[in-house]
């Protein structure tokens, strides 16, 4: 496979999940212009990650912070980066100036580093809560119960912005996941108010290639999906 024809079979796989997005959106009643697609590329190469940029998709997800720096040096600085997995506590110096939207505070010990480090450089920082409603161990997230003490941090945090909520389902049948999509709705609906300062839309991060349309019936403003687009592609295509 050249380029030309992986560029070919990127544009194709695009058009699917798209569309797939905008079928989801239709049976919800919702417009396809409320979701956005996240494409998730920590798969694949540089090279490949700037094919799907050219192809149209401005954002761009990473789970590992050290994947998200490296991709980000060697991509245009028009991408808007998305930090979607965890960021441990010594990477978030480095994290901050790149990413666009951190959507993994997974404790109010990360979000407290986060505050000092925005302080610190004068920068301001889009952030996520990311919320272990799985109750699995190996899923991160923090507990519902550290909501309120997430709020209260941020209600005192002048240049850390919280849009929303995000999680992970397990992995399952798309259907067993809606009842978890759900339970981020109604959480954001409680602690919105409160999370999200007044001027900006609330946003939730849920959905990813097993399961993202599911989550769009249930309310997704963003869609994590990275499998679907690349599955059955070679590898040293990709790599
Ligand atoms: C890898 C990853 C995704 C994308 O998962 P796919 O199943 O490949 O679509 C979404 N969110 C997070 C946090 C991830 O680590």
């Amino acid at each position: 496979m050249d380029r030309e024809q992986l560029r070919h079979e990127l544009a194709q796989r695009l058009d699917v999940v798209r569309a797939r997005i905008a079928a989801a959106c239709w049976r919800a009643g919702r417009k396809p212009a409320e979701v956005t697609l996240v494409a998730v590329t920590k798969y694949v190469s540089n090279d490949v990650a700037r094919a799907l940029f050219d192809l149209g998709v401005a954002d761009l997800g990473e789970s590992r912070p050290q994947e998200l720096w490296a991709k980000a040096a060697a991509l245009p600085t028009t991408v808007r980066w998305h930090q979607i997995g965890h960021l441990q506590r010594n990477k978030v110096e480095r994290t901050i100036p790149i990413a666009t939207l951190i959507h993994s505070i997974d404790s109010v010990r990360l979000l407290n580093k986060v505050v000092e480090e925005a302080d610190r450089q004068l920068k301001s920082v889009e952030v996520l809560i990311e919320v272990n409603l799985s109750g699995e161990s190996e899923k991160t997230g923090m507990a519902i119960e550290s909501l309120e003490e997430a709020v209260a941090v941020l209600q005192k945090a002048a240049r850390v912005r919280c849009h929303g909520l995000m999680t992970m389902a397990a992995m399952q049948e798309p259907e067993a996941c809606r009842g978890t999509f759900a339970k981020l709705r109604t959480l954001l609906a409680t602690y919105g108010d409160r999370l999200v300062r007044t001027d900006m839309p609330w946003q939730l991060s849920m959905g990813m290639s097993n399961d993202f349309e599911v989550a769009i019936e249930e309310g997704a403003t963003m869609v994590r999906v990275g499998s679907c687009l690349f599955e059955g592609i070679p590898s040293e295509v990709l790599r």
